[in-house]
């Protein structure tokens, strides 16, 4: 079995991290999207929202499994038996904070290898942050995101 977890703060989940996790789906026999608690920039949503958003996003796929993590993402992988974190590259600006947070994953757990996917060419340029600016400026944020999260953000913003 070949298990592979995608960690991130989703705040909200995007296209762009649909379209990757379903490309990966279809590698992988099992991914978890681990949408993390803790938050180091203002995030717009609570952590429940954004794990109900994100698990709305993969309803009905069978092999995408949407769960929560605390603490360490090392913790989370060990607890789940995966030693496989994907995580996307969007631009160079990513890869110097990617690659210290796989060398540091490695450090606290050998067995850990991080793997670094391109995003599709449409949402390479697309964040979560892009997308809370736009909706707070009342802008349409329906090319960016699904119609479950968009009308979740016309809700809260
Ligand atoms: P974090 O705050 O941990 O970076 P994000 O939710 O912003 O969490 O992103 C989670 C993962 O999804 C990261 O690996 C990020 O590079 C990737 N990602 C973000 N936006 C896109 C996108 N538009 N296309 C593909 N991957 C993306």
């Amino acid at each position: 079995m070949s298990n592979a977890i995608f960690p991130g703060t989703f705040d909200p989940i995007t296209l762009g991290h649909e379209s990757l996790i379903s490309r990966v789906a279809c590698v992988f026999d099992n991914i978890i999207v681990g949408v993390a608690a803790g938050v180091h920039k203002q995030a717009v949503f609570s952590l429940g929202e954004r794990l109900a958003l994100t698990k709305r996003s993969f309803a009905g796929v069978d092999n995408v499994q949407v769960l929560s993590f605390s603490g360490l993402l090392a913790d989370f992988l060990r607890e789940h038996e995966c030693r496989i974190i994907l995580r996307g590259l969007r631009a160079v600006s990513d890869f110097d904070f990617e690659v210290q947070l796989s060398h540091i994953n490695k450090s606290l757990d050998v067995r850990i290898e991080t793997m670094f996917l391109s995003p599709s060419s449409e949402y390479i340029h697309l964040s979560s942050t892009v997308v809370r600016e736009v909706a707070q400026l009342g802008g349409d944020v329906t090319k960016f995101v699904s119609p479950h999260v968009a009308e979740a953000l016309l809700r809260k913003i």
